[in-house]
């Protein structure tokens, strides 16, 4: 087998050079084991995080060992009661073109519900993560204006249809044109702002919300995250999910400091991690099957072909070259 390793550790943001292709071979299966080869593998934002060494809530990847991530797999060959040869899993893999995992550790999937690269985006930790981070903590009211940013990524996608299904105006902000008239047509926004060529996100912001916003779903930080401040509503509430703007930083950035804006509109800003909410996942994944099936959410997904293009595919999400989730049909 293939496999990707750590080669390296970036310094700002991670390049090709920090990954390395190996050729490995693979040991018998063991009691409790199977052979698995990736069918999709997910890339993702917080995978910058495990490739510093700073403590996190994910342990750091190792240097010169394989990076690993979320993937559809099927099952080639089982030692275990609980999986059989064809069946399809979701896990945790390294980036290998075969892998040996312990059947306990992996989650069969029902690939007749849906696609199965769906259980990577929409049915899976990003859609997860829209849904608890939106409902349980933005907690938007009917006629409320809630803006997200990243809106055209993964996570995005999904909070702007959340919440045009809880009835509120929705307002994005995305890096292409492209992206924009795409979040307009197809996912029902209301208004788009391409923060890339406005020069005034304080004022389009104003512009795109003349009520103010209620909500602020952040995917990104930095100054988008400060415009949209500088416009929230009495008891705004701000959902911390990503601050990516920031993930390649090698210093602390200095920039408009928000705090007086949340004690004056009395706001609230609270961050989370989408595992924090793991026991109410069933809950989660049935009601967005629920809005999957019945057509209330539409989902998109950028696939690039073949293993090779893995870390392609993960440095494409810092230059926003995805539209949805960002996979890789391996
Ligand atoms: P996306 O699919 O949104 O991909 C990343 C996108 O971010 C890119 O497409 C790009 O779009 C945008 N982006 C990249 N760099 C910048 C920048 N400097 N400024 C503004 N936008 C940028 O990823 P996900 O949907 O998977 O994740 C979105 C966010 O949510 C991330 O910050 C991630 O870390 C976070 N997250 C948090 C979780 C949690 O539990 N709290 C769980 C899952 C994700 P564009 O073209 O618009 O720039």
């Amino acid at each position: 087998a293939t496999q990707i390793v750590l080669a390296s550790r970036p310094k700002g943001t991670p390049t090709k050079d920090n990954f390395r292709f190996e050729n490995i071979a693979l040991p018998a299966l063991k009691e409790g084991e199977v052979l698995l080869e990736p069918v999709y593998a997910s890339v993702d934002p917080y995978m910058r995080g495990r490739m510093s060494d700073a403590k996190s809530y994910v342990p750091p990847f190792q240097v010169n060992a394989p990076m690993e991530g979320g993937a559809v797999a099927k099952v080639l060959e089982s030692k275990s009661e609980l999986l059989r040869a064809g069946d399809m899993v979701l896990g945790a893999l390294p980036w290998a073109t075969k892998s040996i995992a312990s059947a306990e550790k992996l989650q069969k999937i029902d690939a007749s519900l849906a696609p199965s690269s769906y259980y990577l985006g929409i049915l899976g930790m990003p859609g997860l993560t829209a849904y608890f981070g939106l409902l349980d903590i933005g907690k938007p009211k009917a006629g409320e204006t809630v803006v997200v940013s990243g809106a055209a990524g993964a996570v995005g996608l999904v909070v702007g249809q959340l919440a045009k299904i809880q009835g509120c105006r929705v307002v994005g902000l995305a890096g292409s044109e492209e992206k924009v008239a795409l979040l307009k047509a197809e996912f029902g926004y209301d208004e788009v702002i391409n923060y890339k060529t406005t020069k005034d996100l304080d004022t389009a912001l104003k512009a795109a919300c003349p009520s103010g916003v209620d909500v602020y779903f952040d995917n990104v930080g930095g100054e988008i995250t400060d415009a949209v401040i500088r416009n929230i509503n009495f008891h705004a509430r701000i959902v911390l999910c990503g601050q990516i703007a920031l993930y390649n930083e090698t210093a602390p950035s200095s920039g408009p400091r928000f705090l007086p804006m949340i004690l004056t509109r009395s706001a609230l800003i609270q961050g989370f991690i989408v595992s924090n909410y793991s026991e109410r996942f069933p809950e989660g994944i049935q009601q967005l099957v629920k809005w999957v099936k019945e057509g209330k959410l539409h989902y998109q997904e950028t696939i690039l072909e073949g293993f090779d293009r893995l870390p392609e595919a993960f440095l494409g999400l810092f230059s926003g070259e995805n539209k949805g989730k960002m996979l890789v049909k391996i």
